[in-house]
């Protein structure tokens, strides 16, 4: 493991700016390194680069994401000796070009050192951050392999991150009647007063132990002497467990029903699974290889949940069995963000150990 070339390789990936959609220049670097090592890489329709590197035995895949989260225009990175850090004006961007870096160390050992290795698949995906949709796009079919290990976790060294809950988006317009609120306000049906019972209604924040739910945007009305008649609202309910964020995403819908119907005003109401929980135990191989892995360099896992879904909430729903593994990666989508070299070292080991154990 060369520890500078990786700073070097993390340092012009977060230089390189790649907000969500915009990652084509990123591919682009990816592409050239591996290129420079005679691994050829495509593009998907959806613009996910995909390399595969022959070897033998059980196929694995390693993927990360290109893009990151705003503001990330022009990122200064800040390297303090071992942290590196944002100037405080822009995000840094470790979310996830950690992964990327970690990945391409990995590759470059392998290569470089001629260690005999299992058959490797590379997929850098787009757009993770606005709801997966890179990974979305991707035609799994054309994969060979049927475990992933991510790189898109914070955390202590030894993070893996095996239980990640469903998704279930929200979106209402609640319907009334615009009236004018001084001369005729009984003729009006205020759209807000009703969103505001039925918002009032339903539970919300933390349901339970795997269960949580938030409206997080409402947007309506138009002026004070106006008796509002739209008003839109958009919220979330995520569960690890599929029964109960079905149960919560009704009791969403069911608030929203019944105050209009009360009021005689009417909702239109969309609520869609943006991804599914997934849950790996001890036993699943991939758990297995990773904790291998990290025990072989002295490090000792860590299975934990998360409340967040990734794109491997979309590979292991492939079935793709997928972990995500910490790269240390610290106060993400903050302008505080930083994250040790070390840390992202220590996850370029285990997938180094990941490839060749
Ligand atoms: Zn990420």
């Amino acid at each position: 493991m060369n520890e500078q070339r990786l700073l070097q390789t993390f340092l012009e990936l977060v230089r390189i700016s790649s907000p969500s959609g915009q990652e084509a220049p990123v591919a682009a670097y990816i592409g050239a390194r591996l290129a420079k090592l005679g691994i050829a890489s495509e593009l998907d329709p959806a613009g996910n680069v995909i390399a595969r590197i022959d070897g033998s035995g059980q196929a694995l895949i390693f993927t990360a994401h290109m893009d990151t989260v705003v503001p990330c225009d022009a990122v200064n990175p800040v390297v303090v000796e071992d942290i590196i850090a944002s100037d405080g004006t822009s995000i840094l961007g470790g979310d996830d070009k950690s992964g990327v870096a970690a990945i391409l160390e990995a590759v470059e050992c392998l290569v470089e050192d001629k260690l005999s290795h299992r058959p490797l698949e590379l997929v850098f995906t787009v757009k993770e951050e606005v709801g997966l949709l890179g990974a979305k796009a991707l035609d799994t079919s054309r994969l060979r392999a049927r475990m992933a290990v991510g790189l898109d976790a914070g955390g202590e060294q030894g993070t893996v991150v095996v239980q990640a809950p469903s998704q279930d988006s929200l979106q209402a317009v609640v319907h009334g009647k615009a009236a004018h609120a001084g001369a005729s306000p009984e003729k009006g049906i205020n759209a807000i007063r009703v969103a505001a019972e039925a918002i009032a209604a339903m539970p919300l924040g933390r349901i339970d132990q795997e269960t949580t739910a938030n409206i997080g945007i409402i947007h309506g009305g138009s002026a004070t002497n106006i008796v509002p008649d739209t008003v839109a609202i958009r919220g979330e309910a995520r569960s690890r467990d599929n029964g109960k964020l079905e149960a919560q995403s009704a009791r969403m819908r069911a608030a929203f029903e019944q105050a209009a119907a009360a009021s005689g005003a009417s909702v239109d109401l969309n609520i869609q699974r943006e991804y599914s929980a997934y849950c790996l135990d001890e036993s699943a191989p991939i758990v297995q290889l990773v904790s291998r892995a990290m025990r072989s360099l002295g490090i000792e896992p860590k299975l934990m949940p998360t409340g967040g879904g990734s794109d491997a909430n979309i590979l292991n729903a492939e079935g793709i069995a997928a972990v995500q593994v910490s790269t240390g990666m610290q106060n993400v989508h903050t302008v505080q963000e930083k994250i040790a070299l070390a840390d992202i070292a220590a996850a370029a080991r285990v997938l180094l150990a990941c490839a060749t154990l």
